[in-house]
């Protein structure tokens, strides 16, 4: 998976992500090196992105908890 776009941003209601189609779960590390479950959401006009804390993704995988789609 191409991280290289990809910011990791504070969602302003996560509960709305999660419900959207756009979305899924991923692992993902931030600039500190740390692996956190993130929500993945790939809505080019979603406005619940807070990028004022925008961090840089060292990479993406999808969580071991699910399978592959
Ligand atoms: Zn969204």
């Amino acid at each position: 998976m191409n991280s290289s776009d990809l910011r990791i941003v504070r969602l302003l209601e996560p509960d709305l992500c999660l419900e959207c189609r756009f979305a899924h779960i991923v692992e993902a590390s931030g600039a500190d090196g740390e692996v956190r479950q993130l929500i993945r959401c790939q809505r080019k006009d979603c406005d619940n992105w807070d990028f004022r804390s925008a961090e840089s993704v060292g990479m993406v995988r999808l969580p071991r908890t699910q399978e592959p789609f």
